[in-house]
């Protein structure tokens, strides 16, 4: 890029200088420092190999040789960080894998939507609960879900708070799974009781079986004493919406040994890694060529608050901040895709983000709606596959954010008041809830069956125009949830106020989601 261009002067502060949205103002500024001076002392998340080596599982999935599973909460709460409730993430990303790897016949990457995840963007400043207007519920890292217009303020300690929190997770995630959570020598609890059409349950319990065999036909001729079968690795990620954090834990390290990822571009390195030198790099196109390619940089910028962050539907305007930002780090990321992303900013865009063509460095995480993705997705493959960029990116379906609906419920007398629960609309995709102090309420849902459209038409689109669809985006938790209608146990909208507890987007059930596998593996053997 020239230097004038949008890749000049990078540093992990220069997005302060762009335009942003969804921006957070702090009223006690000596607290803000006090908490960005102490983020900036805290040790790494995580560190430049593990990040290197996901860029390097995602290059697998660019070239179609990989699957990826992205999955947890719309918003993780603080609360969310204990045990029973990582354990039950963690094992349902894990059996999913194991039939995704069924159905794909492919080695699958999972990243988790956890420990960190708590930041979120919102479609409007402010709500009214029960009568009283507030600012929104912006996620437990910056303000707290409770329905008071004093907890609704910024308060900076929250940043230091969400850092404890994610160290927290991230500590249990390793040592649970160096202890054996994921050990697939431990018979897992694929129970399919609550499926009530008898077909569709013989058919889940064929793909069981198939697992089962395998695990315990490996364990029998002692293809598990390799490592294989002990644990399995589990990457972290969360939307990159807040900078303040962000900035304060990307470091400058060197590249691990065996880095940088090879890229399309022979010779041609990320802009970031000049700047690491305070080099500019000088256009490829007018390197004379008996010059020697520039040796390869030995430092960049990695973003240590996870291994994976993505830039949301809302944030990723070409001249503004947060892709100012994520333009230098050295993590892959990702960028979701919503109907309103023009296809000829789609290709700008990677050119901003990854000017080296580095394989598996984007992520497109596509979200458009059952009824719209016909009309979008085609359009976004073309511009892409006209591309140099073609062969870089992994393609995702997210088939969540497109489907939101809203759904008029009855809750128990006395329930959904001053909780908060269900009240906001942090996507946008719904339109914002109202309670009353009536027990009749309106709570943002998804069908089972749109997201399962979406996703059956991202295969077939990708498919039939020769693209790869490499991977899943989804909301999910492990708890018994009834968020979204639909699914083999028939959830319907009266359902809903049974277990009704995210305070985001509806997130699909342990049942729902795992079904959701079967059927996603389904189509992978069609
Ligand atoms: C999300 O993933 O929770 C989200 C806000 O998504 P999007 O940016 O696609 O609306
Ligand atoms: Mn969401």
């Amino acid at each position: 890029m020239a230097p004038d261009g949008p890749s000049s002067a990078w540093s992990p502060s220069s997005w302060r200088s762009k335009p942003i949205v969804q921006s957070v103002t702090y009223s006690d500024q000596g607290a803000f420092k006090q908490a960005t001076d102490k983020l900036n002392t805290l040790p790494p998340l995580v560190t430049a190999r593990e990040i290197v080596k996901l860029k390097k599982e995602l290059r697998e999935v660019a070239l179609g040789n990989a699957f990826l599973l992205q999955g947890g909460d719309c918003a993780e709460l603080f609360d969310y960080c204990n045990q029973d409730m990582i354990e039950a993430k963690v094992k349902l990303l894990l059996q999913m894998s194991l039939v995704l790897i069924y159905g794909a016949k492919k080695k699958v990457v999972r990243v988790a939507r956890m420990a960190g995840q708590y930041a979120k963007p919102r479609s409007s400043p402010m709500e009214t609960i029960n009568g009283v207007t507030m600012a929104s519920f912006r996620g437990d890292i910056l303000n707290s879900y409770e329905p008071e217009p004093a907890a609704r303020e910024p308060d900076p300690k929250r940043l230091v708070d969400a850092y404890f929190h994610s160290a927290a997770t991230q500590n249990y995630l390793r040592a649970a799974l160096s202890s054996g959570l994921a050990d697939l020598h431990t018979p897992l609890d694929w129970s399919l009781g609550h499926v009530r059409d008898p077909t569709v349950r013989d058919q889940y319990q064929v793909i069981v079986e198939r697992i089962t065999d395998t695990l315990d036909m490996m364990r029998t001729i002692g293809l598990d004493t390799g490592g294989g079968l002990e644990t399995v690795d589990l990457f972290t990620s969360h939307e990159g919406l807040l900078l303040d954090y962000e900035q304060s834990l990307t470091r400058l390290f060197r590249h691990p040994s065996n880095t940088p990822a090879p890229t399309l571009a022979s010779h041609a390195h990320s802009h970031a890694h000049a700047h690491a030198h305070g080099q500019t790099k000088a256009r490829k196109t007018s390197l004379p060529t008996q010059l020697p390619p520039p040796p390869p940089p030995t430092h960049g910028y990695y973003d240590t608050s996870a291994h994976f962050i993505w830039i949301g539907d809302r944030t990723r305007q070409l001249t503004h901040s947060h892709v100012d930002f994520f333009r230098g780090i050295e993590n892959p990321i990702g960028v979701k895709v919503g109907p309103s992303m023009p296809a000829s900013d789609l290709v700008p865009l990677l050119n901003i983000l990854n000017p080296g063509l580095e394989i598996g460095k984007i992520v497109l995480i596509t979200r458009y709606g059952h009824d719209k993705i016909g009309t979008h997705l085609p359009a976004h493959i073309r511009a892409v596959q006209a591309s140099p960029h073609r062969d870089t990116v992994v393609w995702q379906c997210d088939p969540m954010h497109g489907n939101g609906r809203n759904a008029t419920v009855t809750l128990p007398s006395g329930g959904g008041e001053g909780d908060g629960g269900g009240n906001v609309d942090g996507d946008g995709d719904g339109d914002s809830t109202s309670k009353s102090p009536k027990t009749t309420t309106t709570i943002k849902t998804r069908r089972f069956s749109d997201i399962l459209s979406e996703l059956r038409q991202a295969l077939q689109i990708h498919r039939s125009m020769n693209s790869y669809l490499g991977g899943v985006h989804l909301e999910l938790t492990g708890e018994a949830v009834t968020e979204c209608v639909g699914g083999a146990e028939g959830l319907t909208e009266e359902d809903l106020s049974l277990n009704y507890t995210t305070f985001c987007d509806p997130r699909l059930n342990e049942k729902q989601a795992l079904e959701l596998a079967f059927l996603v593996a389904g189509f992978y053997r069609e």
